[in-house]
């Protein structure tokens, strides 16, 4: 009797594949911010999600000042041609302004950040004066009020400086301090329970070093997962490697959503091994094992355990990142109360042939640069399987092929996600 073959990610078309944009919809309708706010010392809030706006309690700059080295005067004595002479009255250094009016035919030398003293609206750079002795000759070049920072001009007083939902950068920081502002209203910190599934795992806490035996291997996942949890700022619970047992699985789900907003296993979710998860899930909450049309990365479990939410990833280390940076990442933002969830995709010139059937987007792992004629192109890092970690390490982007593309040759454009940005 011939067997009856099910659908499985050898196929080359699967039609009952859940797209990658309906799953991405679907997560960010389950996903609830938290509400719950905390102050925290400014230095401390980098990373964290403000949670009301923040208001500028004072003019930016605080006073008008000079934005040059030069001599304040005012613009009614720039002489229409030729030149004038100015009476020089003294000095104004940053921090130490001068408090005499200046009147009609006379100038103070200025330095950069000066305050501007009464009388005066302009500043005539030093590289375009003359001194001789008391008095310094300018012409009529300079236009009238150039040269100065109005009190104000940057924020004013009252002004709305940081939206809430705002992810705090160094940047941020630096504003923020630049008001007087010492400590920021954010989000609470979110709470990441994360296990690893199987009994082949031997963790590194009790065999880091030791001789594997056969068929056994080390657990990397967890290690991975808890160094991108880290990197999102969140307080990460460490479950360990739970065996492939529907005792050690429950036990682990009861554990970890009485403690955590939200838990994330690795392995276990695809066919074969799902039915006993599914079936403690089932129990424990609201679960749906999808198979989505991607690669790597085609099982995914996604739903609630208790109050807590739940991604089941699968197994093989780069689909771990791959489906972490796709969902996990952009549902943990939205947790945290941020606005801006997903990560930036750029244009790039592909200088290898990418291959590729059609029917899943791809995410293949790339290495971009950009040249000195400012065109972006990316290689790929060779060859792509979901268990090879090092090409993730060799990488610095993701090049994502849209699901019906059959290849990329080489001069096509393609997609790319950069693992890194300036921040
Ligand atoms: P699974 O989805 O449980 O069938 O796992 C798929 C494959 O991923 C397994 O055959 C392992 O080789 C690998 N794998 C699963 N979990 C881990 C882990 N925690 N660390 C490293 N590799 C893993
Ligand atoms: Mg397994």
């Amino acid at each position: 009797m011939a067997i009856d073959k099910q659908p499985s990610c050898d196929d080359v078309f699967e039609p009952e594949l859940l797209p990658v944009s309906e799953a991405v919809e679907r997560m960010a309708a389950q996903i609830t911010p938290v509400t719950e706010t905390v102050t925290v010392p400014l230095r401390q809030s980098l990373g964290w999600v403000v949670a009301a706006p923040v208001e500028s309690p004072i003019d930016v700059p605080a006073y008008t000042n000079s934005a040059m080295d030069g001599y304040a005067i005012h613009s009614s004595d720039l002489p229409g041609d030729g030149e004038r002479s100015l009476r020089v009255l003294g000095t104004v250094w940053a921090g130490k302004p001068l408090n005499t009016e200046v009147k009609a035919g006379q100038a103070v030398r200025i330095m950069t950040g000066g305050m501007m003293p009464t009388g005066t609206d302009t500043v005539v750079i030093q590289e375009h004066t003359s001194v001789a002795g008391d008095n310094v000759r300018i012409d009529g070049s300079t236009a009238p009020g150039k040269n100065v920072r109005m009190a104000g001009e940057d924020i004013s007083a009252g002004e709305s400086i940081i939206e809430a939902g705002t992810q705090l950068e160094p940047a941020h920081i630096g504003l923020l301090a630049s008001l007087g502002i010492d400590q920021v209203k954010v989000y609470r910190q979110l709470k990441v329970a994360f296990f690893s599934t199987g009994d082949e795992l031997r963790p590194l806490e009790t065999h880091a070093g030791k001789t594997l035996g056969p068929g056994e291997l080390f657990d990397s996942n967890r290690h991975t997962l808890f160094s991108m949890l880290e990197r999102l700022g969140v307080e990460t619970i460490d479950l360990g490697v739970v065996a492939d047992t529907p005792e050690a699985t429950r036990e682990a789900f009861i554990s970890a959503s009485d403690q955590a907003d939200m838990i994330i296993s690795s392995g276990g979710v695809s066919a074969g091994q799902a039915d006993f998860v599914s079936s403690t899930l089932a129990e424990l909450g609201d679960v749906t094992f999808w198979k989505l049309a991607m690669r790597p990365g085609r099982p995914l479990a996604c739903g609630k355990v208790g109050k807590a939410h739940f991604f089941g990833l699968p197994g093989n280390p780069v689909a771990v990142m791959v489906a972490f940076y796709e969902f996990v990442q952009p549902s943990i933002k939205r947790m945290q109360g941020c606005s801006r969830l997903t990560a930036p995709r750029f244009a790039a010139k592909c200088e290898t042939k990418l291959r590729k059937s059609p029917g899943r987007i791809e995410y293949q792992r790339g290495i971009f640069e950009t040249g000195p004629d400012g065109m972006t192109t990316v290689r790929s890092t060779g060859k792509q399987g979901a268990g090879r970690l090092s090409s993730m390490c060799m990488a610095n982007c993701l090049i994502v092929i849209a699901a019906d593309k059959d290849g990329v040759e080489p001069g096509d454009m393609v997609q790319i996600e950069p693992f890194h940005g300036l921040v």
